[in-house]
């Protein structure tokens, strides 16, 4: 088979898994695909790029890949509140495998239907496996939740538990010393790493309650201090406050949760600034988990506490090593 005639097997491959949209004017097939636009709506963009043996390893599942793949936009999307609508897939295979494809299609095509958000285009070429994922959303004029809104005073909340995905990842690396817990303890660890949860629908419900959110990504230290930069301003954080699941406690203990908790990446849970006024408003609105862990203070530094004294942690610099690989 050619080079050409392979890839356009795969164009119709993903073809047949796009959601229907009324506003998918022109969908996979032309040169461009066209849209239509809402008047009274923003459009947020992002992409991502997870590139073999940096963000993944050469034996990962295809299935949660696909699913992953769109996981980690849509919770961009998510973090600024945003409605999913559409996305594009950018797709460099070294060799076209009918299994491994229709796998990565279904667990991509899974996400996006649960989302409704449709693939309107995409490219595939020949190379070391690389997928790019592209995606648009709705968000209200000027509502977006963005990382330079935090104020002085606000209280702080992470949506979810932490640590459990950068868990996983060291478990798959054996970089985790002195565990216990059970198989599924374990395995709950791994699908935490394998297939995130974008939160999106809490991203919409903190439209009108929340001053600044950001997904996480690279570890809750790392993330949160792109809102404090952003806004120019410090934060204080409760470590008994943090979010643990009882799988990871039954693994790791307390302490090394937390650590986990605040420099592993790949979570994919909300952090998010509340005014203490709008604290009912949260109660009232948000049916998800969220825990308070802290508060937005003046200055530029984060300070850390547990039972009320302050705790100097050394694990900075950590976010060049939360990625994968
Ligand atoms: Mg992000």
């Amino acid at each position: 088979m050619s080079g050409l005639s392979e890839f356009s097997l795969i164009k119709q491959y993903f073809e047949k898994y796009t959601v229907a949209r009324d506003d998918v004017l022109l969908g996979i097939g032309d040169d461009c695909a066209i849209v239509q636009n809402k008047t009274d709506q923003q459009i947020a963009i992002s992409v991502d790029t997870l590139v073999e043996g940096i963000h993944f390893s050469p034996d990962a599942d295809p299935e949660s890949l696909g699913h992953k793949s769109l996981a980690v936009s849509l919770s961009d999307l998510a973090a600024m509140g945003a409605t999913p609508a559409w996305f594009t897939l950018a797709l460099t295979l070294p060799a076209v495998d009918l299994r491994w494809l229709a796998a990565f299609a279904k667990g991509l095509a899974n996400l996006a239907t649960q989302h409704k958000i449709a693939l309107i285009g995409g490219d595939t070429t020949r190379g070391p496996l690389s997928i790019t994922v592209q995606v648009h959303g709705f968000v209200d004029a000027k509502q977006a939740l963005r990382r330079d809104g935090a104020k002085e005073g606000d209280n702080i909340y992470v949506s979810g538990t932490l640590g459990d995905a950068g868990a996983g990842l060291k478990l798959k690396q054996s970089q985790l010393n002195n565990i216990s817990g059970t198989d599924t303890d374990l395995m709950f660890l791994q699908q935490r790493l394998d297939k995130p949860t974008p939160r999106v629908e809490l991203g919409q419900q903190l439209l009108d309650i929340a001053h600044s959110a950001i997904d996480i990504s690279d570890g809750l230290v790392a993330d949160l201090n792109h809102i404090l930069e952003k806004s120019n301003l410090g934060a204080q954080i409760n470590l008994e406050a943090l979010p643990i699941s009882n799988e990871l406690l039954s693994i790791t203990g307390r302490e090394q949760a937390e650590i986990l908790a605040l420099y592993s990446g790949d979570d994919y849970e909300l952090c998010f600034t509340v005014r203490p006024e709008k604290e009912n408003q949260l109660l009232k609105n948000i049916k998800e988990n969220y825990t308070k862990i802290g508060m937005i203070t003046g200055g530029d530094k984060t300070i850390f506490t547990k039972s009320g004294q302050k705790i100097e942690l050394t694990g900075a610099g950590y976010e060049h090593f939360s990625t994968e690989g």
